[in-house]
Parts: structure tokens; sequence; C-alpha cells
């Protein structure tokens, strides 16, 4: 273990490296193409970017002692210009009820990330985070506690996927950008780690199995349904009224549920892909019939699916979780409006499963 005092050194220098870092400077986020350049901006042949490019994204390297086959002088060319991120995995926990496991990473400027690898039948699914802490403060979220402390490069967001397929030892087939962050506040890096993680010379997970949650940055909604991505875009709506919604989601007094329901549908006009509602329910908050009645109404003509997830409670707060019988009388009136609504299995409920938890856990200790 490092001392307190090193740790807290390297955490500032590291930081103010973080704070200037943007993917230009960092070989891992860069895309083919612009490593290509890269390295004949370097006085290399671009079938170097091609090996370096696989190196990384297929094989996983480390570091670059792990590219056998790059001479030395050009990886002290890349080491001088450019920065090369990696994890270091502090803890993982394993659920003894479902196998589902979750990872706090630290990155090199001492920063504390969590993950989450969940197994389904259809396949193996990773939540990653898209920064560190956040700054939307919704009300039942432990991950906005502290505020935003920086955004994470592309390159940090798929080195979470990275450990865990080199831990696991097995392939990773869904990605969530559901962790700790706010994606839509980190727009340009969350772009770029799409294009990186759906290339054909890296893990090339299809748009279609990549899901992007939000708490409802209307501008940004827009600008991503323009890109015409085939990702599913998940809205944390929460509420059915705008006063609700302001009570437990500050972002809802920037943006109308009217201007939301609009983004989502344009969503869909764009893209052509179902959007994905969360709503957790909190006990006496926003569970009952009526609130049922009044999503139904809000959503009811859009094509999208609801998923129903009893809030799961942080200590510094008092939320309480909605009871089973709640949850299934909200499921069954929606579904009687003919919407889809399905209850999300909690996964890892006996290892800090909820959103920023671990991390949080881990700093206080
Ligand atoms: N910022 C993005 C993604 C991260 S949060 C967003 O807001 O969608 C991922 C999801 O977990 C969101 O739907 C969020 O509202 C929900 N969430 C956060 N804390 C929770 C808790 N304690 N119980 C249930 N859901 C929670």
């Amino acid at each position: 273990m490092k001392s307190q005092e090193t740790s807290l050194k390297q955490t500032e220098a590291g930081a103010k490296e973080a704070r200037k870092a943007t993917y230009h400077t960092d070989l891992k986020s860069l895309t083919l193409a612009q490593l290509q350049e890269a390295m004949i901006h370097m006085g290399e042949k671009p079938f170097r970017g091609k090996q370096m490019y696989g190196w990384m994204h297929q094989k996983l390297a480390r570091n670059y002692e792990d590219m056998t086959n790059i001479p030395a002088s050009l990886k002290a060319k890349c080491q001088e210009r450019y920065t090369y991120t990696s994890l270091h995995m502090l803890q993982m926990q394993e659920s003894q009820i479902d196998g589902t496991k979750k990872y706090l990473f630290e990155l090199a400027d001492g920063n504390l990330v969590e993950s989450v690898w969940m197994k389904y039948k259809h396949g193996n699914s990773v939540c990653i985070s898209s920064q560190v802490g956040c700054r939307m403060g919704c009300r039942f979220c432990a991950s906005t506690l502290d505020g935003l402390e920086r955004n994470l490069l592309p390159s940090e967001m798929l080195d979470q996927i990275y450990a865990i397929t080199l831990e696991t030892g097995e392939r990773v087939s869904n990605v969530v950008v559901m962790g700790t962050g706010e994606p839509m506040d980190n727009y340009e890096n969350l772009l770029q780690f799409i294009t990186l993680l759906t290339d054909e010379n890296g893990l090339h997970i299809s748009q279609r199995s990549i899901t992007v949650s939000t708490c409802g940055i209307v501008p940004r909604m827009r600008e991503l349904a323009r890109q015409k991505l085939q990702i599913t875009l998940a809205l944390s709506l929460h509420a059915a009224t705008d006063e609700k919604r302001k009570e437990l989601m500050p972002v809802a007094n920037r943006y109308s549920l009217e201007e939301l329901i609009e983004a989502c549908a344009y969503y869909f006009e764009q893209t052509g892909r179902r959007i994905t509602f969360e709503y957790s329910l909190v006990r006496g908050v926003n569970d009952s019939g009526k609130d049922a009645e009044e999503l139904a109404a809000l959503i009811g003509s859009l094509n999208c699916h609801v998923n129903l997830i009893p809030v799961n409670p942080i200590k510094e707060r008092s939320f309480v979780q909605s009871g089973r019988r709640e949850v299934e009388a909200f499921q069954r009136k929606l579904q009687q409006r003919g919407i889809n609504a399905t209850v999300r299995r909690e996964m890892g409920r006996d290892i800090d499963g909820a959103c920023g938890q671990l991390r949080r856990r881990y700093l206080q200790s």
C-alpha cells in the first residue's frame, strides 16, 4: 500500500496532467487513421500505426513493454509525446448471489472509478463510468455527492472494458455507459470512445450492443440523434411531472419534460431506435397508481420500453425502496396501457451495487 503522502502528491501532479489531457495527446484515444497520421508525423511508416493499434485495442497491451514487435526507438518517441493510460485494479467484489463483479480501478492520477461486470444468458455486459464523480446532483445517487472531479478520456472508458476482459478471460458483448458520471456532459470523449469500441480493428462491439444513459441534457440528445448511430439511448426519467422530477433531479430545472419527450421522439425519428426509459421507484414519492397513469400518458405515444428499478437506498439520503407489490402494480398499470415495462433484476445487491457506493466507501475508509 502506498503511503498517504506519496499518494496525495501523485494525485496533485496527476490531476494537473489529467485536466490538461485531451485525447489528441493520449495514444490509446486516437482512431486508427489519427494514429497512422501521428506515425507519419514522427517519421514512421503508417503500418506501425496499424500494429500499435492492434496491440492497444485487440491484444489489450497494458504498457509499451508488452508490444514486442515495436522498435524501442518508436516506443521512446511515443512516450515522449503521448500519455499511455492504464488502470490499476484496487478491489474486486464478486456477488455470491448472481456472479456479478464490481471493480474499483485507480486511474494514473490517483482518481478512482467503478465498473460492473454482469453475466446474462445472452452474454456478458459491462457497465462503465464516464466521469470521475458527477455534477448533475440527482438526489438519490451516491456518485454525485462530492461533485465532478474530471471527465474520463476515451481510453479511460475503454480501459475499464479491457481490464475486465483480461481479468475474466471472457469476451464482453454488451456495454452500458451507466456507471458514475453523465456521458452527455463528456460528449466529445463519449463519441470518440464509441468510435474506438466499435472499430473492426479493436474489440468490434456492435453499436446495437451499446447503451448510453443520460439524465436528459436535451441539446446533446438531439446532437447525438443527428449522428444516426444505432446505439440505445436510455433516459433517466424517474418522474412524470415537472414538479416531481425537479424534486429528484436538478437537471429538470433546466429542461422540461415536454422538451425531453420531444427530444426522445426526435431520437427515434433520426435513428429508428426505441428509447429506454429508466424509472427508479421510491416509496411514497413516485410509485403510486396515479404516478403510473401520468407516466403512461406522458410516454404513451412513443416507441419505448420502461425499465423499473426499485431505488437502491444510499445512507446519505432517506429514500426508501418501493415494495414488491407496488412495483408489480406499477408495472401492470403500464402494461395495461400498452407500454412495454420490465422490472430490472437487481444484480449484485450484496456488493454495493448502487452507482458510486463502492468508490465512496473506499474513499471514506
Ligand atoms: N448520468 C446518467 C448515467 C449514470 S446513472 C444518467 O443519469 O442516466 C445510471 C442510472 O442509475 C440512472 O438511471 C440513475 O438515475 C440511476 N441511479 C442512480 N442512483 C440510483 C439509486 N440509488 N437507485 C436506483 N437507481 C439509481
